[in-house]
């Protein structure tokens, strides 16, 4: 355990105070209660409060929730990584079988528990797990070239369990390889001895490179059970001559629609080149933003409510991806392609 430093104490603080205002939101929106609120517990983990972060996944799993869930297998199968990192493997056992016996068609909850089976040296039954997500989620066995986007991290995830194992390749395997985009091959990426077959007799070596296989497991999970979208703001032509017609002082943040629509092109482009994953757009409307800022208890006009209005969105739910693909339609509603309209190069 690393020593206890005022900065993560700060950074703790912080996921509390987050995490409360998004169980606040919740409040506002009961709709959209299991964003909200995942991503509330998502928040509450991060800072340690785990059994809060639990009580969060029973009150969305609770039978008097106002809005079926969406996802139910998702919620679950956080609910049970969440029990296991605090010493309740019993009980996440117990769910995990759960999750997986129903067959989930998404694959995040497959993804979460095969992880955390992984993340307690549990490599076979993680293995089991990936595999049968593969054959649920592509009901192939590997003979799809283009499987969609999002069984990508199944597949990744079984790549790397089977590299631990010393397991050969198989179809789905060469599938991952050809996948993968990046400076270095999944097979390198993946593979724990990598050090040794270079000939290295160095211990400290082959720990380094366990602790980065773990940190790109932590990478993964991140991204799948902690779906912080970061998403832009974006004003339909109607609604953003309305809010500046209504709150004059706003027109120095947004000089014209076409500028507002370049901006957040920019904007976002600059995001993708630092890095930052998960980037989507929110739309907003007049009528909402002023029922955010009531909630807030502040006034439209003012500038800096404008991100927290994104980020609110965002957190419901509401983002949409970005970028489309060149060939779907822009995000802008222009009726051209995002590649002849705002994505051309
Ligand atoms: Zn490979
Ligand atoms: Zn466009």
């Amino acid at each position: 355990m690393r020593p206890d430093t005022p900065a993560e104490h700060a950074d703790s603080a912080a996921h509390v105070a987050e995490a409360e205002r998004l169980e606040r939101t919740a409040g506002l929106y009961p709709q959209d209660a299991e964003h909200l609120l995942s991503q509330a517990a998502a928040h509450l983990e991060l800072a340690g409060e785990r059994a809060r972060a639990s009580a969060l996944y029973d009150r969305l799993l609770s039978s008097g929730a106002a809005v079926p869930l969406e996802n139910p297998a998702l919620v679950r199968a956080l609910k049970a990584a969440n029990l296991w990192e605090y010493g309740h493997e019993a009980e996440a056992r117990a769910i995990i079988d759960g999750v997986r016996a129903t067959a989930p068609r998404t694959p995040g909850p497959w993804v979460i528990v095969a992880e955390a089976l992984e993340a307690h040296d549990e490599l076979q039954e993680a293995h089991e797990t990936f595999t049968r997500a593969a054959t649920v989620l592509t009901g192939t066995a590997g003979e799809d070239p283009e499987p969609p986007q999002e069984v990508r991290p199944v597949l990744v995830g079984r790549h790397r369990v089977r590299r631990m194992l010393g397991e050969a390749h198989d179809a789905w395997d060469t599938l991952a390889d050809g996948l993968h985009t990046g400076p270095v091959s999944l097979d390198e990426l993946h593979d724990p001895k990598r050090v040794w077959s270079l000939g290295s007799d160095d211990p400290a070596e082959l720990r380094a490179e366990i602790s980065r296989l773990r940190a790109e497991l932590g990478g993964y999970r991140q991204q799948l059970s902690r779906p912080f979208p970061v998403a832009v703001l974006h004003w339909p032509a109607g609604e953003l001559a309305e809010l500046v017609a209504a709150y004059p002082s706003l027109a120095a943040e947004y000089p014209s629609h076409e500028e507002h629509l370049a901006t957040i092109e920019a904007a976002l482009r600059e995001l993708a080149a630092s890095g930052t994953p998960n980037l989507g757009i929110v739309t907003a409307t007049v009528p909402s933003y002023e029922a955010f800022a009531a909630s807030e208890g502040a006034g439209p006009a003012e500038v800096s409510l404008l991100p927290q209005y994104a980020t609110t969105l965002a957190s419901r739910g509401r983002a949409r991806p970005w970028p489309p693909a060149a060939t779907d339609p822009c995000w802008c509603s222009s009726g051209r392609t995002y590649g002849e309209c705002h994505g051309v190069r």
